[in-house]
């Protein structure tokens, strides 16, 4: 598997998990307490570190990173000694390279040329390749991660020296592939790029006399900002005192966006190429409830991320919604569970279903997605130990058939419930009563557009891959 669980999160090895968020500040005040508050909003995006890079008064870049949350990584104290209007900031779940804090970004790096600090949501898909070659000119890595890449690349020829910034970094983008929103921070911008294919969510907004840059919109009105748009597939936008600038590195590109992003990763609170997310989960609902109809008494939801669906399916089918799984939000990151034992009650800890809602109740069971199965198995037992008489288990999405290669840690083949299993064999993993699973058309039409990756629902790629599945499957690498 491509993403380590480092920490000891009670989080079921069902989970997906995201790469990254970014954030970032041009020309506002307090830079880093607003950049703290951002990452904030982001921390569903990443738990495992975060950092801030801050340039201050004297054109210095400074940083704060650690391991943990961004309640954890930063007190009142640390924030404060980030001065600054200009920040970027990170918050990281592990994929390519593993944990450690030598990982956590934003990375920072000296040059005679000027310093640069450079933070990466996503996951490159030829960066095995572009590491030796660079290697093999003498650069020499400070991290396992696939995003320090992109600096050497920026970096990568002394006679570069008297170009414009702008053109090493347009070359350096045009060859790496694969998923990417990164912010390149130097003493006197902010660059802003995203990958050709629209694969990461990356937006600006404005704040005062200044800029703000995040993964996602949610971040934006914690802050108070005004959303303006998105970076576009292909671009890089340059914030300075001469305001923003745009460029695009690429005219071939596409609006691939993760589906994924919209299905489970993004806050609901958030806007992904202006389709609000809890609308869009909302209409999968709906859609899947004509899609997939169910002789049932009652639909629950799977907290968090399937209630929108679940509101959806309701008022599509005329059941009513109810509140019959709970889950508990205080369950920290460090939670240990001593024992076996208690780590298969662990799901338990998490979610518990509501006996007086579910008892005697046919009951439609909305998940927004299925990845090893192991969870839903458990949860469809929950509930029928509470007493619910049948469980018909429906998702909001296809079944997920395929590894991701753009850092989402969606695992091997073999670990996919549905890679290899029929509908009759899922539903009979599940001990369920009856199994439905949305299309790839209810998709587009939930989303009002009309291109998406779906390559884990699909197998198929929007990039070139530079390494067989068959042969990342083998190294346990996905
Ligand atoms: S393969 Fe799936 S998870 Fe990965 S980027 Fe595409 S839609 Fe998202």
């Amino acid at each position: 598997m491509n993403g380590q669980n480092k920490s000891n999160t009670p989080k079921s090895e069902d989970d997906l998990h995201e790469e990254c968020g970014v954030f970032g500040v041009w020309g506002v005040p307090d830079a880093a307490s607003l950049t703290y508050y951002g990452l904030h909003s982001l921390q569903h995006r990443g738990q495992e570190g975060c950092g801030i890079v801050v340039v201050n008064e004297e054109g210095t870049l400074k940083r704060i990173k650690g391991e943990g949350l961004v309640s954890e990584v930063f007190d009142e104290a640390k924030v404060a000694s980030l001065q600054g209007s200009t920040a970027i900031g990170h918050v990281r779940y592990s994929t390519t390279g593993g944990g450690g804090i030598e990982n956590v970004q934003p990375f920072l790096f000296k040059h005679h040329t000027g310093d640069f600090a450079l933070a990466h949501n996503g996951n490159l898909v030829n960066s095995a390749q572009l590491r030796q070659q660079l290697e093999d000119r003498g650069s020499l890595f400070h991290s396992t991660s696939d995003s320090e890449i992109l600096a050497h690349l920026i970096k990568k020829d002394a006679s570069d020296r008297d170009k414009p910034r702008i053109f090493t970094i347009i070359e350096a983008l045009n060859m790496i592939e694969g998923a990417f929103a990164f912010l390149i921070l130097a003493k006197d911008r902010i660059y802003a790029c995203r990958d050709k294919y629209g694969l990461r969510p990356l937006s600006i907004a404005k704040l005062g006399d200044g800029y703000v840059l995040s993964s996602e919109t949610c971040a934006f009105d914690t802050i108070g900002a005004e959303f303006i748009r998105d970076i576009e597939p292909g671009e890089v936008v340059t914030i300075d005192h001469h305001g923003i600038r745009s460029r695009k590195y690429t005219e071939q590109t596409r609006h691939a966006m993760c589906a994924m992003e919209y299905i489970y990763f993004s806050r609901p609170d958030s806007d992904i190429e202006g389709r609000n997310v809890h609308s869009f989960r909302k209409e999968t609902g709906r859609l899947l409830a004509q899609e997939a109809p169910a002789d049932a008494d009652i639909v629950v939801g799977v907290p968090d991320s399937s209630l929108s669906a679940a509101m959806g399916y309701a008022e599509q089918s005329g059941l009513p919604y109810e509140m019959g799984l709970i889950k508990n939000k205080y369950i920290g990151r460090t939670f240990i569970f001593p024992s076996q034992a208690m780590r298969e009650k662990g799901v338990r800890m998490k979610l518990s279903a509501v006996k007086t809602i579910v008892k005697d109740k046919r009951v439609v069971l909305i998940d927004d997605s299925i990845v090893r199965g192991t969870t839903s198995r458990r949860i469809v037992k929950m509930l029928k130990e509470a007493g619910a008489s049948e469980v018909h288990v429906r998702i909001a999405s296809p079944q997920i058939k395929a590894p991701c290669f753009y850092g989402v840690d969606i695992s091997t083949y073999d670990e996919l419930l549905c890679a290899h299993k029929s509908l009759d064999q899922v539903k009979e993993y599940l001990a369920a009563d009856s199994i439905g699973f949305l299309s790839e058309e209810a998709l587009f039409e939930a989303g009002q557009r009309n291109d998406y990756c779906l390559a884990c629902f699909s197998g198929r790629y929007p990039t070139a891959l530079f390494q067989s599945i068959e042969d990342a499957n083998k190294d346990g690498k996905f």
